[in-house]
């Protein structure tokens, strides 16, 4: 049977002689395996196609339940990603957590989405690896199923008081009177809020994917943002990511010189 689908290659992996494997996140199929005979020898046009971060039309034979690459045309390649190492690294895990997240057979359609206007936006330098990051962390969690709840104070519903937590690993908020009545202490999961950061959280979750990328926010802001963002998805699919090592180890020497 052959299969005619556009998809975005988020990992890849050589297998003995001439055989590649990749994966590609489809949003009809969620991510598939497929087999790329010999493909270390061709030059040709399913070379560019079939790279990392290449989004391609992908026609696909299966056979025994495993899929076997036809041919492929690229219809946008991400190449300027492979420039930056930074953004690579970010592209990565990215990719990394897409891999991990979505299984095959599942519809994937607003997780492809997320990830592409994500790649666009970081390989056209239009918007930084910081924001793109809470961004990516945050909406795509809430395409999965793992939305926060964010509507208001999880004890009096109260949309906005003076003072607001997240509590990470409850993934909801609470105001900081029911905070303090609780007992509860700022730690590690529970960060106090400001204004700007909630309406933010509120803004990645709830937003129309045309829109999601339009918000400015300061350097400040964005820093509590991208604390929240990543110690919400690591806590929520209990692991780590070695991709994000990676990025932060990059970060890390980009602050240091
Ligand atoms: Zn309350």
């Amino acid at each position: 049977m052959l299969v005619t689908v556009m998809g975005l290659v988020i990992a890849e992996r050589n297998t003995g002689e001439n055989d590649r494997f990749i994966d590609i996140l489809t949003a009809e199929y969620g991510v598939i395996e497929v087999c790329v005979k010999g493909a270390q020898k061709i030059t040709g046009k399913n070379n560019s196609s079939t790279q990392l971060f290449a989004y391609s039309k992908f026609c696909i034979r299966k056979r025994n339940d495993r899929f076997y690459l036809n041919s492929s045309e690229p219809e946008r390649v991400f190449f300027k990603l492979r420039l930056d190492m930074k953004k690579l690294a970010l592209a990565s895990y990215f990719a990394e957590i897409s891999r991990y997240c979505v299984t095959t057979g599942q519809s994937a359609k607003d997780a492809m989405s997320l990830l592409l206007n994500c790649l666009h936006f970081l390989s056209e330098d239009l918007r930084s690896c910081e924001f793109l990051k809470s961004v990516f962390e945050l909406r795509f969690m809430s395409e999965i199923g793992m939305l926060p709840q964010l509507i208001g104070c999880r004890d009096c519903y109260k949309y906005e008081a003076d003072e607001m937590y997240f509590m990470v690993d409850r993934a909801c908020l609470i105001c900081g009177d029911d905070f303090e009545y609780k007992g509860y202490e700022e730690n590690y999961y529970h960060i106090r809020l400001t204004k700007t950061v909630l309406h933010t959280l509120r803004f990645i979750c709830l937003s129309d994917m045309n829109r999601l990328f339009n918000f400015k926010i300061g350097e400040e802001s964005q820093r509590l943002l991208n604390e929240i963002t990543e110690k919400y998805i690591l806590a929520h699919l209990s692991r780590s990511f070695k991709t994000l090592d990676f990025y932060k180890q990059i970060c890390e020497e980009e602050t240091m010189t």
